[in-house]
């Protein structure tokens, strides 16, 4: 037996739950990892409260990352003690994930834990951070430069949003930060924002184009504010959509792309292949201040996890929560 969060679905109803979880419980897998950090991202969140159906199969511990060290392996790429990452591949929505004690999964879904970082500090960044990575490579593979102009990053004190802003700020970006809480400008500052703007100046329906104010986007929100971030970018700017904390609609126009050339990146870090991981990792390790990501980090046991779902999806948390799972 090991302590974690499983996810029941039944006659009794939807829940989540800390308890004491059977070995047999884990799933087919080449390498068994002890965790010891994972984090909560929006989609873990979805699976803790049941808001939205992202959890496939019953019983399920639910966690879409962990960082740890390597129990058993059969794959060749793995040993026993080596220290890992994993993000994504359907794992807490469809295998067995990271809020437990245990986790068994596929040898080429992991990613060596880079040495620059301590196995905490993988997890504050969490999927999150390396969503925001993926969106800072994107800009870059289309050319955006520092010189460029402004970068906006919506959904700013969300944990993609947070990470964004000290990465961009450091890769010496001028970063507008767009929130719906300008109560926390200071923090959103802290991290790296030139500007705070309201998010009302984004989220409502707005015109086809209008004036050119960003180079880049890095975009959580989606919906409207998506498609005004989109109506807003310079002649040649990119913007990466990565989320959907404001709704999964697009509302938009093909004018910013067929009259000012604009490109829109997707951005999916689930299936990302492992080249784009590595570099991805690569990166944060180069590219990260830990003294930016110790400020948008708070840590939980994970005892406590399951009371955090709610309120991370009413937008009440900020920056990153790192679950300590020994
Ligand atoms: P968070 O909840 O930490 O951040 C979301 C932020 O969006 C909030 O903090 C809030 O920021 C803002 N927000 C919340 N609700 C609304 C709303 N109704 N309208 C406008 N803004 C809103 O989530 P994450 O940072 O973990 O994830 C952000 C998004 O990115 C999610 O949709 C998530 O699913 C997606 N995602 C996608 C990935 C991918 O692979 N494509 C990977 C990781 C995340 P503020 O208070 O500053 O306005």
């Amino acid at each position: 037996m090991f302590k974690g969060i499983l996810i029941e679905k039944d006659e009794a109803g939807y829940r989540a739950t800390y308890q004491a979880i059977a070995q047999e419980t884990l799933p087919e897998g080449d390498v068994t990892v002890a965790v010891e950090w994972s984090s909560l991202n929006y989609k873990d969140c979805l699976a803790l409260t049941g808001a939205s159906p992202v959890v496939r199969k019953f019983p399920m511990i639910p966690g879409i990352d962990f960082a740890g060290t390597v129990l058993e392996s059969s794959h060749p790429d793995w040993q026993a003690g080596d220290k890992v990452v994993l993000n994504g591949w359907g794992v807490g929505e469809t295998h067995c994930g990271g809020l437990a004690e245990q986790a068994r999964v596929k040898g080429e879904w992991l990613v060596a834990l880079p040495p620059r970082f301590s196995a905490r500090e993988a997890m504050a960044i969490g999927t999150a951070g390396y969503t925001a990575m993926l969106c800072v490579l994107a800009l870059e593979k289309h050319g955006v430069t520092p010189g460029d102009g402004s970068i906006l990053v919506t959904g700013a004190n969300g944990g993609v949003g947070s990470v964004a802003i000290a990465l961009l700020a450091k890769l010496g970006y001028r970063v507008v930060a767009s929130t719906g809480r300008l109560a926390e400008a200071d923090y959103l500052k802290s991290l790296g924002a030139a500007e705070v703007i309201d998010r009302s100046e984004l989220s409502e329906p707005g015109r086809p184009l209008g004036k050119e104010r960003w180079a880049g986007v890095v975009d959580t929100v989606g919906s409207h504010t998506l498609a005004n971030a989109c109506a807003t970018t310079r002649y040649g700017g990119v913007v990466t959509a990565c989320g959907l904390a404001g709704g999964m609609d697009f509302p938009s126009t093909v004018m910013p792309f067929i009259l000012r050339g604009v490109t829109l990146c997707g951005i999916d870090s689930v299936m990302a292949p492992l080249s784009l991981r590595h570099q991805a990792w690569d990166r944060l390790a180069e590219d990260l201040d830990i003294e930016r990501l110790n400020l948008l980090t708070q840590e939980i046991p994970l005892s406590q996890a399951v009371a955090q779902g709610d309120a991370f999806l009413a937008g009440q948390v900020r920056g990153r929560i790192v679950v300590n799972i020994q």
